[in-house]
């Protein structure tokens, strides 16, 4: 009897964790990656000599987060310094005494959120912000910073879905460089995206850039995007999958980052929102881990209009809201270094999952495997950690262990 196997679609947080695993278990295991690089939305970039997590860059929940034991293995440094955000460096544009008002509005907010969650029909967020409140396009623009879209679009039960320690710390060479370095000693093949997988017959038919591989199990983890009309096929068709994955698309999310010229007069680590007045406004990180940089981030339909125009569109609106603040000089000592384009990614399409309103339940459905070989995961799959790569890593892990004990099976 020849060896059973699993092919692994995707190289991200999920992909990688799942292929460690079967590799583990001892199952021969192949990762197909559509990029030429390993990490997905998981993504280091070395800028100006800094490495610079252009995807995600926060251990949240790092207290009970497992890829925080899988950096420190790799010998990556974990810095556990608090994050600034919420706070205004200088109380500049935004006084002590409105960011304590602020504060309120926004945990009664959430309040209304978490009492809300799973009690009664679905909704959407907006519906339990207090009317007219000042503050609530502060929240909504923050709502863009965690969830890639505004609050008419967010399900309140997902929302209360979500779990979350309120620890967030950072890897200093990189988030995106740990899960990267999950994939080290993996059969991994880049530039080679899975456009079929044809599940009918007795073992699995993908078919790939380079060419058919046949297998026993599959584990699928591109983004939802993907399933949507992302190019990959199932023949059968599975339309259950497809209708899940309509229901979870992705939220957006982008960043700049500016080179920083003299940056010893703003403090590491600061922070600043570019205005408190509207929803379409940048959340920036002053000096980053001491670096001589300043991260823009920003969400929803602003990031989304950014992208349109490219680098300097989201250079000219981060610098002109950021002189806004700091005085025009700041103009001559910022620099554009690079900016994020993940809408236009064609193997991302967006930044991270949330559910449509009443569409909690696409998130079992999508991670539900099928005939007991085609399994999935995937940062959308995950219930309570959706939209991180913890979550997805979690996913990953649990998706492997299904097929081994699968392949054992049968
Ligand atoms: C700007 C930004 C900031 C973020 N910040 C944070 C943060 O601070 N903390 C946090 O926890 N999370 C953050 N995230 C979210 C986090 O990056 C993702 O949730 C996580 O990396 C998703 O992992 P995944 O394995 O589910 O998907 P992915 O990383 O997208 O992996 C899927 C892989 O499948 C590949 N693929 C797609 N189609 C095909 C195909 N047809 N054939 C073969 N391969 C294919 C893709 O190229 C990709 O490599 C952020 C994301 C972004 C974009």
């Amino acid at each position: 009897m020849t060896e059973k196997t699993a092919v692994v679609i995707g190289a991200g947080a999920a992909g990688l964790g799942a292929a460690r695993h079967l590799h583990e278990a001892g199952v021969p295991t192949r990762v197909i990656e559509a990029r030429s690089r390993p990490g997905g939305r998981a993504w280091t970039a070395t800028l100006n000599g800094m490495a610079i997590d252009l995807g995600c860059a926060w251990l949240h929940s790092a207290d009970r987060n497992p890829l925080v034991a899988v950096a420190e293995k790799q010998g990556l440094d974990i810095v556990r310094h608090r994050p600034p955000w919420g706070a205004q460096t200088g109380d500049r544009g935004f006084s002590a005494a409105d960011q304590v008002a602020y504060h309120r509005a926004f945990d009664a907010w959430e309040a209304r959120m978490a009492a809300a969650a799973g009690r009664g029909p679905d909704r959407s967020g907006d519906q339990l912000l207090e009317p007219g409140n000042r503050w609530n396009r502060l929240i909504d623009a923050v709502s863009t910073y965690i969830n890639g879209v505004e609050l008419a679009g967010l399900s309140v039960d997902d929302y209360g879905n979500y779990a979350d320690s309120g620890v967030n710390w950072r890897v200093r060479e990189g988030y995106g460089r740990a899960i990267a370095g999950l994939g080290a000693g993996l059969d991994l093949t880049l530039d080679c995206a899975v456009t079929m997988i044809d599940h009918g017959g007795r073992r699995i038919r993908l078919e790939t850039a380079k060419g058919t591989i046949e297998t026993d199990a599959v584990v699928v983890t591109v983004p939802t995007t993907m399933l949507v009309d992302g190019g990959l096929r199932f023949v059968p068709e599975l339309p259950q999958k497809r209708e899940a994955a309509a229901g979870l698309p992705l939220g957006l999310a982008d960043k700049v980052l500016l080179a920083l010229e003299h940056p010893d007069d703003l403090p590491v680590d600061g922070h600043l929102f570019g205005a408190v007045d509207r929803v379409g406004t940048g959340s920036y990180h002053l000096r980053p881990l001491g670096r001589p940089v300043i991260e823009g981030y920003f969400g929803g339909a602003l990031a989304a209009e950014l992208e349109a125009g490219g680098p300097d569109a989201f250079a000219g609106f981060a610098i002109g809201e950021l002189a806004a603040l700091l005085g025009s000089d700041i103009r001559r000592r910022l620099t554009l270094l690079a900016a994020t384009a993940w809408r236009g990614d064609p193997f991302a399409r967006g930044s991270y999952s949330y559910a449509r309103v009443g569409q909690v339940p696409a998130r079992p459905v999508l991670a539900a495997p099928v005939d007991q070989r085609l399994f999935f995961a995937g940062e959308a799959c995950s219930v309570h950690d959706f939209s991180t790569a913890h979550g997805a890593y979690k996913t990953g892990i649990a998706a492997a262990d299904a097929a081994i004990a699968a392949l054992a099976g049968g």
